[in-house]
């Protein structure tokens, strides 16, 4: 495909602003030195050339995209229509609390609807997104020790099933990481938490469902035992579209949550575009919330901040219209919808996975929540096609592939979320396509390596992608 440049013409561009007729008032300091170099194309062909670009774009209105720990599911446009009133968009963060009512009544009632799904006592709405909320959420542990005088809390427990994100921002709130590794089953190993947990134990940082997809029955036990260190107890939630209505971080023994209103609450994901990361904690760290809290003084509502807080971790409120997003969510699921969602995300991940498990080994034989893992080990020792051949087959079949070589503690790992949107006859689709690579990868092996076929890159360099990404035009110049 060409590039919009490569298509463009001199003098063949749709010049529809006229020659100036007022004298010209460009001061020097703002001339440019050259010349704006724009392509010029017809408009039309500057509409095919976008289209085009779209049809290349696959996305989950383009088909089925199973992309595991991403949530990637199908979110309702009245969220989007709610989120773009005039009322929410012409708005300004610094306008007079007595012109922005309506806003802050949306801040107000998500944070009381997701301190009711959490079982948390206060939410900001501040982070902007998950690794940014664990951020928010350790500040807040790292506060509160320090306002005790206990400055040995140095370390924070973190399991292998976690989240890559966890130890990071554990990392970069200035913790020590202590790993915990899982046992056979893949749940926290109690006997290696109970001989790493101490009086420098700042607390525990636990993923759950972790990131293989299973919901930890020794969740009491776990926060029990970091409770009684002195350590206090850290939800990674953004995997809650799993549980939200049917269990609750904060009955689980949880101090601290975050959620990511970008996966669960109807805000399309892995775009790059606004996300949200509320975090929420119970009420003796409430006084060191960032961000605004609302309350309401003679019957108007009017913003504050907390005392004790931890300093702001982004501008005013958060990204606002995220929030419209969510609570526009929530409101029209309703009490019902909340746990109907999770409970139908789990019952499609295991609809799925008993659909490929006579061929495709799962790394943990067990019932799943929202997301279950493959693991190709010995199908790469038998054939020498790996997850990622197969992962790139599955292209061919009008798929996205699912999450590949994460959780790292399964090898050649194939992770599926097929989230609570799709239907079973897609399931099924699905379920086919993943039966028929890899039937053709017995056969034929060496096929597997080129897919896939049907695509305009087949196998770009990855790494290079991502690293050196080429987003500017090369003029030569
Ligand atoms: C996606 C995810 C995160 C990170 O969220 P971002 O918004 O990408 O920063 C953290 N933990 C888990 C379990 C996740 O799935």
């Amino acid at each position: 495909m060409k590039l919009i440049f490569e298509r463009s013409m001199p003098g063949r561009g749709t010049a529809y602003v006229p020659d100036l007729d007022v004298p010209e008032a460009a001061p020097d300091f703002a001339q440019r030195e050259r010349k704006l170099r724009l392509p010029e194309l017809p408009e039309v062909q500057v509409d095919r050339h976008y289209t085009e670009l779209a049809k290349e774009t696959r996305g989950v209105n383009g088909g089925f995209y199973p992309l595991g720990s991403c949530t990637m599911k199908y979110n309702p446009a009245a969220a989007e229509a709610v989120a773009a009133l005039p009322g929410f968009t012409e708005v300004h963060p610094l306008q007079e609390d007595a012109t922005v009512q309506g806003c802050l009544e949306v801040m107000q009632l998500a944070e009381k609807y997701l301190a009711e799904i959490t079982g948390m006592d206060a939410i900001t709405l501040q982070p902007a997104a998950g690794a940014h909320g664990e951020f928010t959420g350790l500040l807040l542990i790292k506060a509160w020790h320090r306002s005790r005088g206990d400055t040995a809390r140095t370390k924070i427990l973190v399991p292998d099933s976690a989240h890559g994100t966890n130890p990071a921002s554990a990392a970069m709130a200035g913790f020590e990481v202590v790993n915990i590794p899982s046992d056979p089953n893949g749940y926290v190993d109690l006997k290696e938490l109970s001989q790493r947990v101490g009086p420098d134990t700042a607390g525990l940082m636990l993923t759950n469902p972790n990131t293989v997809g299973l919901f930890d029955p020794n969740i009491s036990e776990i926060t029990r035992i970091v409770h009684e260190a002195g350590g206090l107890n850290y939800y990674d939630g953004a995997n809650l579209n799993a549980i939200m209505g049917i269990v609750r971080p904060g009955d689980m023994g949880f101090d601290v949550v975050h959620l990511n209103l970008h996966k669960t609450f109807a805000t399309p994901h892995g775009g790059g575009g606004p996300g949200s990361g509320p975090v929420g904690c119970k009420a003796f760290l409430s006084g060191f919330l960032p961000g605004i809290r609302v309350e309401e003084k003679d019957g108007k509502r009017c913003r504050s901040e907390a005392e004790a807080r931890v300093g702001d971790v982004r501008s005013f409120g958060g990204n606002f219209n995220v929030v419209v997003k969510a609570l526009t969510y929530i409101l029209s699921i309703g009490r019902e919808g909340v746990p109907a969602t999770a409970a139908n995300a789990v019952l499609n991940a295991n609809y799925l996975m008993h659909r490929l498990k006579d061929i495709y080994p799962m790394a943990f034989d067990t019932t799943c929540m929202h997301e279950f893992v493959i693991t190709l080990e010995h199908f790469k020792e038998e054939t020498g096609v790996s997850a990622l051949d197969i992962a790139k087959g599955l292209i061919d079949y009008g798929m996205h592939p699912p999450t590949m070589y994460f959780p790292l503690i399964v090898h050649e790992a194939l992770m599926v979320e097929p989230t609570e949107t799709e239907t079973k006859e897609t399931l099924d689709e699905a379920a086919e396509g993943f039966l028929a690579v890899l039937q053709e990868a017995r056969e034929h092996p060496e096929e597997a390596h080129l897919r896939p076929l049907t695509t305009r890159i087949r196998r770009p360099d990855e790494v290079k992608a991502a690293r050196k990404p080429v987003i500017r035009y090369d003029f030569g110049d």
